[in-house]
């Protein structure tokens, strides 16, 4: 029986699937939406409380194309929402929820979808995959994209629906998050020099930190992205309790944002070296001292070519709505382009909504969603490297 679009939505939204809890009660709701029309794998991560969905319709011996989201939401303690965030709320042509627009908005299109893909996917499979804690950087996507891009015959092509208004967006930042926290020697203010400060020793490294980040705005420049540099970011710096106590705790998080294309590497090697030189001085004021890194997350810069076929191909299927364009915001995106999949970016909704009280999605971006895929449907009917073309 075919559902639509709303209905599936309504299902989807009123499951809490907040990032970094686990997910099985909306794994369970999709795959029960799927199981009729696609092949449904479970990819489960190794502690056992997060699952990846992959649904697949056609022939696996050809090459194929992806659809990409995450399911799931960010959390909605402490916002201020007019109604349930978790129950599908219409007023007029917005449809308010917890995750309308960012982004099960699209996964409940691409659901809808579903009996269309079966009907026609003789000649070209199509692949959905559904990830988990992608808003704390990208977390669930490894097993999905090393499956897919093990194939037999890799995809040709992968969209990641996150809400771009439906036009198509071809490139976006790399991005890696850092917490350091430094240990040092505490005692009395007065004895300053028998001590080692935490904080003074994360505060010369913030400042060296700044003085590259300045330098990056002279650096390698791509008129596509604002700003056309990298851009190094130092988000919290906290440490100390009182005045006359040397702190011997200190805790930083910063973070890099990397233009496709440009030398990142280098850029890290920097900041390694940087971290170097505050581990030393610190060590030199107490041998027990030390600055721990931890990577918080990371996903790598997405950058499609503008002229490319996959880009003309998706340009085609929004219904020719305007030149491919960049994204402020990071995906996933980048980790398929990463493993040789062309990737674009196109979905319903609104970035500027997301993540905040009563986002929403429009019933019109719902159906522009909805044509879209009708129209990769019937392109599905012929083999891919046919219609994917400039
Ligand atoms: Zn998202």
């Amino acid at each position: 029986m075919q559902v639509s679009t709303e209905e599936i939505l309504e299902k989807i939204i009123s499951v809490p699937s907040v990032t970094d809890t686990e997910n099985s009660e909306v794994v369970a709701r999709i795959a029960e939406v799927a199981a009729p029309f696609a092949r449904v794998r479970h990819l489960p991560n190794a502690a056992g409380d997060r699952t990846a969905l992959l649904l697949s319709i056609g022939p696996e011996a050809r090459p194929g194309v992806v659809l990409s989201a995450h399911t799931d939401v960010v959390a909605v303690e402490g916002q201020p929402w007019t109604s349930d965030p978790f129950a599908l709320t219409a007023r007029g042509d917005r449809l308010y929820g917890r995750g309308t627009s960012d982004m099960k908005g699209f996964v409940a299109c691409v659901l809808a979808a579903l009996p269309a893909f079966a009907a026609a996917a003789l000649e070209t499979p199509v692949h959905v995959a559904l990830s988990y804690d992608e808003e704390i950087g990208c977390k669930g996507a490894g097993d999905l994209v090393a499956l897919l891009a093990a194939l037999p015959a890799p995809p040709l092509l992968c969209i990641v629906g996150e809400p771009t208004g439906m036009k198509v967006k071809r490139a976006h930042k790399g991005k890696t998050g850092w917490r350091i926290t430094a240990t040092g020697r505490t005692g009395h203010s007065a004895l300053p020099h028998r001590a080692a400060n935490a904080v003074t020793a994360l505060a010369r490294l913030a400042a060296r930190l700044a003085d590259l980040a300045d330098e990056l705005r002279h650096g390698a420049r791509d008129q596509a992205f604002d700003p056309p540099y990298a851009t190094l970011h130092i988000g919290s710096l906290h440490g100390g309790g009182a005045l006359n106590v040397v702190p011997d705790k200190a805790v930083m998080e910063f973070e890099l944002r990397g233009i496709p294309g440009a030398d990142t590497p280098a850029i890290l090697r920097r900041i390694e070296a940087l971290v170097a030189e505050a581990r030393a001085a610190l060590k030199a004021e107490a041998e027990e001292a030390e600055l721990a890194v931890e990577e918080l997350s990371s996903y790598p810069a997405l950058a499609t070519a503008a002229g490319s076929a996959e880009a003309a191909a998706v340009a085609r299927l929004c219904g020719d709505n305007g030149p491919p364009g960049t994204i402020a915001f990071g995906t996933e995106a980048g980790l398929y382009s990463e493993a040789g999949i062309p990737t674009l970016v196109c979905g319903p909704g609104d970035i500027a909504r997301a993540h905040k009280a009563d986002e929403w999605v429009a019933r019109d971006e719902l159906a522009q969603c909805d044509a879209m895929l009708a129209r990769l449907a019937e392109l599905l009917r012929r083999p891919a490297a046919d219609w994917i073309t400039r």
